[in-house]
């Protein structure tokens, strides 16, 4: 069976413990030798009401305090990226959320610290990457 392929835009943050690593560069390039390729980029520090936004599936949960704090502690660069299948292959490059639970060889296995600090977000899904893309991207801050 043939199946479909479909051309994708996704939305990444590089978090603080990525930017106090210095992680930028190395991240890009697993996502950019993956063939998926930069149409915009950002750096800003979030603030509480967007991280509120961004994070409302996780406002009732114990440790959302510690997101909105961690959040903020340096600024972060973010990307959208381009390219085939883009979502599922920023979130296989990346490992699952709990750095100490992803294998060696994915971002997070390589360079996260735990289930909160783990080097980058990724969009999961078609529809939480256009939400979290209009989030931080205005249309013409997008060369895609
Ligand atoms: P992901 O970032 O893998 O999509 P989620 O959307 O579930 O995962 O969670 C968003 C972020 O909230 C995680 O990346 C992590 O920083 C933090 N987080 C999630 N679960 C936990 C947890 N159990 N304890 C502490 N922080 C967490």
């Amino acid at each position: 069976m043939i199946q479909a392929m479909s051309f994708e835009q996704t939305f990444i943050i590089i978090k603080p413990d990525g930017m106090q690593k210095n992680l930028t560069g190395v991240v890009l390039q697993r996502f950019t030798q993956a063939g998926l390729r930069p149409v915009a980029c950002k750096m800003m520090r979030l603030t509480e009401p967007l991280l509120r936004e961004h994070y409302a599936h996780l406002a009732d949960k114990p440790f959302f305090p510690f997101i909105l704090s961690y959040m903020q502690q340096s600024p972060v660069m973010m990307f959208v990226l381009e390219g085939e299948q883009a979502i599922a292959k920023v979130r296989e490059l990346l490992g699952p959320t709990d750095s100490k639970l992803a294998p060696k060889g994915t971002i997070r296995g390589d360079f996260g610290v735990d289930k909160s600090t783990n080097v980058a977000h990724a969009s999961d899904s078609v529809d939480s990457a256009h939400q979290e893309i209009a989030r931080f991207f205005k249309p013409e801050e997008i060369f895609g």
